[in-house]
């Protein structure tokens, strides 16, 4: 069975990581699909995203990092799968989750949305805190692969 996990990845954290390496053993292949997303402003571009996914994710043969952009189920009917793959942290994320599961199915019953709960150690985390961190030059290295710790030192250097 193939699953696409869906979100922003900006930048992907360990957090995610944890999810996607955990769902590459229950399912056969996991494609991380980058949302190109043009009304949230982003930290890093579309290829940004990408290129820290694959660069973090290239010892496993299983997990392939893509993009959409559009309505999710359009893309999951264009790829052929049916199963989306979400992280729950807290209690937080489930409202917000419900109603995109539920939202998903109303448009195509077959969808289902399988849900993974956050690693205690990560459940903390999310890209914004990341940012909000390494924009005040804090110490990110516990928290997102080494190539994206880089990439934000350029990024805020830049800034
Ligand atoms: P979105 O903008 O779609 O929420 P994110 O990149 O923030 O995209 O998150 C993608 C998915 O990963 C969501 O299901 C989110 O709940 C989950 N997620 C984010 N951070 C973590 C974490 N630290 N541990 C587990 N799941 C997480």
């Amino acid at each position: 069975m193939h699953i696409i996990y869906p979100g922003s990845f900006d930048p992907v954290t360990l957090g995610h990581i944890d999810i996607i390496e955990r769902a590459s053993k229950l399912f056969d292949t996991v494609t991380v699909a980058v949302l190109i997303n043009q009304s949230k402003r982003c930290l890093f571009t579309i290829d940004e995203r990408m290129e820290l996914l694959r660069q973090s994710l290239k010892d496993y043969d299983n997990i392939y990092v893509d993009s959409f952009s559009g309505l999710l189920i359009d893309y999951l009917k264009k790829r052929d799968v049916s199963l989306i793959l979400r992280g729950l942290r807290a209690v937080s994320d489930y409202e917000n989750e419900l109603q995109l599961a539920l939202a998903n199915r109303s448009q195509n019953n077959d969808i289902e949305t399988v849900f993974l709960v956050a690693s205690p150690e990560y459940s903390f985390l999310s890209s914004s805190l990341i940012r909000e961190i390494a924009s005040f030059h804090g110490d990110v290295s516990k928290f997102v692969p080494e190539v994206v710790e880089k990439a934000l030192k350029l990024k805020y250097e830049e800034g």
